[in-house]
């Protein structure tokens, strides 16, 4: 049994065929997903797919979406949260974070634009006691910053790549680190090793699916001029991801099976009861 624990399935990418991913997951053993959400847009989506498949969701404005977000949209999170505040698969506020890789996200004023909505939903998950669930690309030490200013109970730092001092500042928050697709690539040294010294204790899977496709569904620039169309990620890939870590740490599949789902449930508390609760 697995938990995929960041997976964007209300994602266009997912129109055609979304359901039966869901199903092949489930059939892979893949039985709870958590679905964030990237803007206000999609926040009764991934609420609604989560009641339909027995999975969990997040509520949030993805760094990605913030040039479009508008402040409202933070007012209005803070509504849904309290209007949300009894349903059991709302385990936390997100995808939230920065994001200091994509050019148009670095001007000043959108590095300044991306700290007001990332700091301002941190406040929203403190005062709702939620945990969160953080997108951290080349952006470690200030979502470290923003947390140290305004602590939240827990969370998840998604598809984690940073050093192992970021990972430990993350773990002495109380927080997992996301480990998926990235790890497949043999060429990923650095985060093979972090994935490797790391405890136990502090990892959580996910597939961050459509996104980050695993080494064996990756198609190069050459191979799709030649017509190759890239290979679709999917929380069913989970698995199979989560062998690649097991070789990489010498462990049985079941206990990094238990284990990983044991810690995404003490990060992501709400996720524990439905987690032991079938379907
Ligand atoms: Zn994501």
């Amino acid at each position: 049994m697995w938990i995929d624990t960041h997976c964007h399935l209300d994602a266009a990418e997912f129109d055609a065929d979304r359901d039966a991913v869901r199903q092949s997951a489930r059939a892979a053993g893949v039985t709870r997903c958590v679905i964030p959400a990237v803007h206000a847009a999609h926040w009764a989506e991934v609420a609604k797919l989560a009641e339909r498949h027995g999975d969990a969701y997040a509520l949030g404005i993805h760094p990605l979406y913030v040039p479009q977000a508008q402040e409202a949209d933070l007012l209005a999170l803070d509504l849904a949260l309290t209007e949300r505040r009894d349903d059991p698969r709302l385990v936390a506020v997100g995808e939230i974070g920065l994001d200091f890789f994509v050019p148009e996200l670095c001007s000043p004023d959108m590095r300044e634009r991306q700290w007001f909505f990332y700091t301002t939903q941190l406040k929203l998950a403190q005062k709702h006691s939620l945990p969160v669930v953080l997108h951290v690309r080349r952006s470690a030490d200030l979502l470290l910053k923003g947390l140290r200013q305004c602590p939240v109970v827990s969370g998840i730092a998604h598809a984690f790549n940073g050093s192992t001092q970021q990972a430990q500042a993350f773990v002495d928050m109380g927080f997992a680190l996301g480990f998926g697709g990235t790890l497949t690539y043999e060429r990923s040294l650095q985060l093979r090793r972090l994935a490797c010294e790391l405890p136990l204790s502090a990892l959580v899977l996910e597939t961050d699916a459509p996104d980050i496709p695993p080494q064996w569904l990756y198609q190069t620039a050459e191979q799709r001029a030649l017509g190759a169309t890239q290979g679709c990620n999917s929380p069913a890939e989970l698995p199979r991801i989560a062998q690649v870590l097991a070789g990489l740490r010498g462990l049985p599949l079941t206990d990094l099976a238990a284990a990983t789902s044991a810690n995404a449930c003490r990060v992501l508390p709400q996720l524990a009861a439905l987690y032991h609760h079938a379907p």
